[in-house]
């Protein structure tokens, strides 16, 4: 129907993970493909809005970032409510944020309830680094498969799969009844 290429559907996103491991340069990368070496670290919780056509549908995303309170672990529930979608990202030379996924951010999923339909995506970042790389695609892929959860591997620094990572989450939401 021709009327529906005006709906506009909106959808929340989370990113999760780690302190350092690239969720505010992710962002920034998709909403403004940028990269700012030094992020700024600022207090509250930030988002950044990304219209994107998929199919015949116009979609808006609401990104959401934790600007900097992951490392006090004091996300709240307004936080959780509502996302579609949920980004959990580490770093490939860090193999502990890896592990910190599983042992802390799937476990505050569970805690705040998110909706039992949000689509789930592990995100490998900084796929850039060459030799200090210490987590393999296999590793992160097998992770992500134990747990439900799609998988690519990115690098906002130097632009590697950073809009496919969130289209084809848009494409599973769109997708999910
Ligand atoms: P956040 O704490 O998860 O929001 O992480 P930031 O986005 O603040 O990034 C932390 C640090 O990692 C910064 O110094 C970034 O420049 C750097 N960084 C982020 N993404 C990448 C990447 O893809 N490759 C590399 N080499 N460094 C990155
Ligand atoms: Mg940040």
């Amino acid at each position: 129907q021709a009327t529906d290429s005006v709906i506009d559907f909106t959808i929340k996103i989370l990113l999760l993970g780690d302190s350092g491991v690239g969720k505010t340069s992710l962002l920034t990368r998709f909403a403004h493909d940028s990269f700012d070496e030094k992020v700024a670290s600022t207090i509250g919780v930030d988002f950044a809005v990304k219209k994107l056509s998929v199919y015949d549908k116009r979609v808006k995303l609401t990104v959401w970032d934790t600007a900097g309170q992951e490392k006090f672990r004091t996300l709240t529930s307004t936080f959780y409510r509502g996302a579609k979608g949920i980004i959990l990202v580490y770093d490939v030379s860090r193999p502990d944020t890896l592990r910190h996924l599983e042992e802390q951010w799937m476990r505050e999923l569970e805690l705040y309830g998110t909706e039992a339909d949000a689509v789930r995506m592990v995100v490998a970042n900084k796929v850039d680094v060459g030799d200090a790389r210490r987590v393999s695609w296999h590793e992160g892929s097998d992770f992500a498969r134990r747990h439900g959860c799609l998988f690519v591997e990115t690098s906002a620094k130097t632009n590697i799969a950073v809009a496919n990572a969130f289209e084809e989450l848009v494409l599973k939401i769109l997708e999910t009844p």
